[in-house]
């Protein structure tokens, strides 16, 4: 027989239990209610405001963002098809003035492991790229002390003359802003410059989060936040395109995610210059930031459904999967992206940290096909192309996977 003391005790807990439960229920039908309306009001067109997408950033109920970004993503894409790239990273150089903590990719100068590419395997690099079906490559690399405007004036135009058909996709806006230093010309002018030279289109790397506190407390002599976005408003004013980037699950917080769309929204409202918005999640290892747990599949897939409801006027997102595999890169598909990415032939930069995904053609074919689409290759600037390549990329992994 219970004591009346034990008893007691146990009418007080399942009281207190249960006490705590109804307003736990309370607390949940009251976040659930707030998570419906806000998406609710986004579905019916409303534009998604900051502090409601903290809200969405918040929220454990993945299913619900995924299934409203899904409904955004078919809406801008009703097609049956879902599309990917082929390209090559060739990173011309490691060797960098700037200080990154993320980055396990640069040297200093006069490291021993820097380097520059020879103009002529870089031009074999290439030449590999077509021969794989390639149409472009993303040529980036560090901020070189020593090199001036006329050296990437004659590398563009170098490329062009051997292969006038592939698109150059080139210098991030940290490359483009330490041009305009070491060559003292204004933005406009190195823009102008190097668009008659060649470059094709701008990359958004070095985004990162487009928040200054953020910017300077992990990097050191780099390009910040207005002059990040007055470079790509400069490149769109003179007629060309660029995408944007955003790295997140570092140091930033939940707010400062959402000033960074917010940044890329009004520029984009502003120029309507971006073709494709793509996020990652920091990748921590051989960094001087690797004590910082990753962002797992979870946070990837919840960022980037809410980057699809925010960027109303991106018309595409890239799924990630260099950076998150292929079940998750997959899976990205449902939530907001449109587009596998690209099939890069190399990549130096991702996998310097540590992160290496490998896939073939086939494999990024059937990640699609697995989800009831076509696959369509496009360009770019997302131009289909007419025919579907049968080329040895289909067979032949990757070198390494790539943003
Ligand atoms: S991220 Fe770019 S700018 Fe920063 S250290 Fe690495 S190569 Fe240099």
């Amino acid at each position: 027989m219970n004591s009346p003391q034990k008893g007691f005790f146990l009418d007080t807990r399942a009281s207190k239990d249960s006490h705590e439960r109804s307003l736990l229920e309370e607390h949940f039908a009251f976040i659930m209610t707030a998570l419906d309306s806000i998406l609710s009001q986004t579905l019916d067109g409303q534009r998604l405001h900051g502090p409601d997408a903290v809200t969405l950033l918040h929220s454990a109920n993945l299913a619900s963002l995924g299934r409203a970004a899904d409904t955004v993503t078919r809406r801008l894409h009703p097609e049956n098809f879902r599309t990917y790239n082929i390209d090559r990273n060739i990173n011309y150089t490691n060797i960098c003035t700037a200080v990154c903590d993320f980055c396990a990719f640069y040297r200093a100068p006069r490291h021993p492991e820097g380097y520059l590419l020879d103009r002529g395997e870089l031009l074999r690099k290439i030449e590999e790229t077509l021969a794989l079906g390639g149409d472009q490559i993303l040529m980036q690399g560090g901020l070189h002390p020593s090199l001036p405007l006329e050296w990437y004036e004659e590398l563009l135009r170098d490329i062009k003359t051997h292969f006038p058909q592939i698109n150059i996709h080139g210098f991030s806006p940290p490359e483009i802003h330490h041009f305009t230093k070491i060559s003292h010309r204004p933005l406009r002018e190195v823009l102008e410059r190097l668009a008659v030279a060649g470059l094709g289109s701008l990359p958004g790397g070095g985004g990162e989060i487009l928040v200054d506190r953020v910017r300077s407390a992990m990097t050191r002599g780099k390009v910040l936040t207005d002059d990040w976005l007055e470079i790509h408003r400069q490149w769109h004013l003179l007629g060309g395109r660029s995408t944007a980037t955003m790295m997140f699950g570092h140091i930033e917080t939940l707010e400062e995610r959402v000033v960074h769309l917010e940044r890329l929204r009004r520029l984009q409202d502003e120029t309507g210059g971006f073709t494709a918005f793509i996020c990652w999640s920091f990748q921590p290892d051989h960094t001087d930031m690797s004590h910082l747990p990753p962002a797992g599949a979870f946070e990837y897939l919840r960022t980037q459904a809410v980057a699809r409801l925010y960027l109303d006027n991106f018309q595409n997102i890239q799924s990630s999967w260099v950076t998150q595999g292929r079940e998750i890169g997959q899976l990205a598909l449902l939530y907001g992206a449109n587009d596998m990415g690209s099939l890069m032939i190399e990549e130096n930069v991702v996998s310097a940290a540590g992160t290496v995904h490998h896939l073939t053609l086939d494999q990024i074919r059937s990640a699609i096909q697995q989800l009831g689409y076509t696959p369509r290759r496009r360009n770019v600037f997302y131009e289909l192309f007419e025919e579907e390549l049968h080329s040895p990329a289909s067979e032949l992994p990757v070198l390494a996977a790539a943003l």
